[in-house]
């Protein structure tokens, strides 16, 4: 059963990736149709860093300044390495520092961008992608619909990966735990980032949204995470954890959820046949960081001017669209091989050690450290 007309572009998924990318496409001209199968406003387990590119890049989707008004900047970098000493760094540029916002405020506020652009929004969880001919279908519970492309946004497992391309997310997986703490004591607006020997090259978290509440949690690589549910009671409990020491008695945590992240630059193709990959479902996560907001709004962004260009010239629909698999390796492939060395350099036994050494050589160098920090996400 067809539902309705053929669209241009189908977007699975409506986090940033797939917003960004309807946003795109409507500013280009195209008919899009939005499928995403959680309600609005939904939770997506994360850190909630909106890093320097980030914001500019929420900024460019039309998101207006004044929704970030809750979330005041973070005012500087505090390293944690067991064993030794907390280092503060103060942030004196904070008109693009980092903002914590909820991903349950963010991606609504982003998918009511792709409405207002135009953009049409169902609730359908996508089972099966087909491609026939110049005709993409895809297929749920509530029926079939038709475009000439298909963005897959769809995150972690995307259905789009599955059903049209044959390669899978073949590089380091990363499993990381989150919760929110509310803390009546109050917060620093420090971003608090805790290294262990348990946990490197990931880390533990504490990421103030405002003034008493946080987003807290613990990241590591796939082959520690049968250790993650200790590691993350650990941190959340124990009275010798790091975050405890921070809390005050009258703190207290929910929603604690676990996630999976695809780390850093693979191989993998991002385009095939009339199909496009954006955002975690074409695996471009920082692999220092686990940020990937950042990465899922520009390729989102990305696979919407490919697509419009090739929509506008059907003849050459295959070259516009390897054209997309260029932009992303021109652009990804050297900053996520870049986190991906300094990951490895911390995941040796000498790392956290030189972490620290480069956060206490001198205070100017900490304030460069922690501004390129800043924008990495
Ligand atoms: C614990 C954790 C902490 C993180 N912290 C940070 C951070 O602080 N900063 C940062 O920048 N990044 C962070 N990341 C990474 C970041 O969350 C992702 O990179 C980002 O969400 C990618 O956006 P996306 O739009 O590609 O995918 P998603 O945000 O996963 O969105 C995909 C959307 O597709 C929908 N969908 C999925 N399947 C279907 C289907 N079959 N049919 C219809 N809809 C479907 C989903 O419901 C979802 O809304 C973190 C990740 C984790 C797991």
């Amino acid at each position: 059963m067809i539902l309705g007309d053929v669209h241009d572009v189908i977007v699975v998924g409506g986090g940033p990736a797939g917003s960004a990318a309807a946003i795109g496409l409507r500013r280009a001209g195209a008919s899009v149709l939005l499928l995403e199968r959680q309600e609005m406003p939904r939770d997506k387990p994360c850190g909630d860093i909106l890093g320097t590119q980030a914001l500019s890049l929420v900024a460019e989707l039309g998101l207006d300044r004044r929704a970030l008004d809750p979330f005041p900047p973070l005012r500087g970098f505090a390293l944690h390495v067991a064993g030794r000493r907390p280092k503060v760094s103060r942030e004196r540029d904070l008109a693009s520092a980092p903002r914590v916002v909820p991903r349950k405020i963010l991606d609504a506020a982003l998918i009511d961008l792709a409405v207002r652009a135009g953009a049409e929004l169902r609730h359908a969880r996508v089972d099966q992608v087909l491609q026939h001919g110049e005709t993409i279908v895809t297929r749920s519970r509530s029926g079939d619909h038709e475009s000439r492309l298909v963005i897959g946004a769809d995150g972690w497992g995307s259905v789009v990966a599955r059903s049209l391309f044959e390669e899978r997310h073949a590089g380091q997986t990363g499993l990381a735990g989150r919760a929110y703490v509310h803390d009546p004591r109050g917060f620093e607006g420090l971003m608090r980032v805790f290294y262990s020997e348990e946990t490197r090259p990931g880390y533990g978290w504490l990421f103030p949204i405002d003034r008493t509440h946080a987003n807290v949690g613990v990241g590591v690589l796939r082959s520690d995470g049968h250790a993650l549910p200790a590691l993350f009671r650990h941190f959340l409990e124990d009275p010798g954890s790091p975050l405890l020491n921070l809390l005050g008695d009258g703190a207290s945590v929910d929603s604690e959820r676990t996630w999976p992240l695809a780390l850093g630059w693979t191989a993998r193709r991002r385009a095939a046949g009339r199909a496009l990959l954006a955002g975690d479902a074409a695996s471009l996560v920082g692999p220092l960081t686990g940020a990937g907001i950042h990465s899922a709004i520009r390729s989102g962004l990305m696979a919407a001017r490919s697509a419009a260009a090739a929509l506008a010239a059907p003849a050459s629909t295959a070259f516009h669209l390897a054209a997309y698999e260029r932009d992303c390796a021109r652009w990804f492939r050297p900053r996520l091989g870049l986190e991906r060395l300094i990951q490895r350099g911390l995941a040796a036994p000498a790392g956290l050690g030189a972490l620290s050494a480069l956060f206490t050589a001198s205070p100017r160098l900490d304030a460069l450290w922690t501004h390129l920090l800043f924008s990495l996400g």
